[in-house]
C-alpha cells in the first residue's frame, strides 16, 4: 500500500472514531505500519492495515484527552508499544517510556521510535512489580501510567498504581467487560490510593463493527500502602477485592 493510500484509510477510520484532530500525523503512522509490518518480532497479530489503524492507533488514543499535559508516563506492558507509540507520536509536550517484561518487544519499539522520529519515548525492560516495589526509585515517580490488555483490573491497580505520584493519573484501557471487571477493582483501587475520577463509555469503530470500550481514569490521590505491589504469583492468587 503506497503513502496515499494509507492516508485515506487513515482518515476514513480517525473520522468515523471522532479523533479527526490526529490526520496530520497520518505520516508517522504510514511509517510505524511499515515497522510493524515487517517485523521479524511477532509484536501484533493483527495484519491487516484497517485493523491496525483501528484496533492500535485509534483505540491507543481514545485515552489521549486524559493525559496531563507535559507529563511523565509510563505504559505499563507495553508489548508492541501500544498504547505508548501512537500516545508518544501525538503528544510532544510528554515524555513516555514503554516498560515491558519481555525485551524483544521493547526492541521493536526503540526501532519504531527511530524509524518514525518519535523521540520522546525510552524503553525499560523489567517487571512492573519489581519496578515500582517500596524501594525502587521510580516508585510513585510518575505523573500519569497507561495500560492496555496486560491484566484483568483488580490485579492491574496493583501493578500501576505503585508507580504514580499522589496527584497523578492512571488511565486504565479495557475491553467489552470493563464495567464488570471495575466493580471487583473498586476495593483495589481505594486501598492503592486511587479514587476513580471519570468512566469514559465509548464505542470503537473497525472493519468488524462496533468495539465496546471503557476508559478508567483513576486519580492517586494517597500513597500506597509499603507492601503493595507483591511478587507476581501473590498478586494473581489473591487479587485484592
Ligand atoms: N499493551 C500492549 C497492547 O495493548 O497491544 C501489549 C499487550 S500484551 C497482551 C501484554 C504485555 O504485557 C506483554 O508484552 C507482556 O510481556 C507484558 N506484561 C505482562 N505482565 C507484566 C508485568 N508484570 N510486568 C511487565 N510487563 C508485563
Amino acid at each position: 500500500m503506497n503513502e496515499q493510500e494509507f492516508n485515506d484509510i487513515f482518515k476514513r477510520i480517525f473520522n468515523e472514531n471522532r479523533l479527526g484532530r490526529f490526520e496530520p500525523f497520518s505520516g508517522v503512522f504510514f511509517r510505524l505500519t511499515e515497522k510493524l509490518l515487517s517485523s521479524p518480532v511477532n509484536v501484533t497479530a493483527i495484519k491487516n492495515t484497517a485493523d491496525i489503524i483501528a484496533l492500535h492507533y485509534a483505540d491507543s488514543l481514545l485515552g489521549e484527552r486524559f493525559v496531563p499535559d507535559n507529563s511523565n508516563c509510563v505504559d505499563v506492558g507495553s508489548g508492541g508499544g501500544f498504547p505508548a507509540l501512537p500516545l508518544a507520536a501525538v503528544r510532544g509536550d510528554i515524555k513516555m517510556t514503554a516498560l515491558d517484561s519481555t525485551a524483544k518487544k521493547l526492541t521493536f519499539i526503540r526501532a519504531a521510535a527511530d524509524h518514525c522520529g518519535i523521540d520522546n519515548i525510552g524503553i525499560l525492560h523489567a517487571r512492573a512489580e519489581e519496578a515500582f516495589e517500596k524501594r525502587s526509585e521510580l516508585r510513585e515517580s510518575f505523573d500519569c501510567v497507561t495500560a492496555r490488555a496486560v491484566a484483568p483490573m483488580d490485579m492491574l491497580c496493583e501493578l500501576c498504581l505503585p508507580a504514580i505520584r499522589t496527584g497523578g493519573v492512571f488511565i486504565a484501557y479495557r475491553g467489552a467487560d470493563g464495567m464488570n471487571e471495575f466493580k471487583t477493582s473498586k476495593k483495589a483501587i481505594r486501598i492503592l490510593g486511587g479514587e476513580t475520577a471519570e468512566v469514559y463509555d465509548t464505542k470503537l469503530l473497525s472493519e468488524s463493527g462496533e468495539n465496546q470500550r471503557y476508559i478508567f481514569v483513576i486519580k492517586k490521590i494517597a500513597g500506597s500502602p509499603d507492601m503493595y505491589p507483591r511478587k507476581f504469583a501473590k498478586i494473581q492468587k489473591e487479587p485484592i477485592n
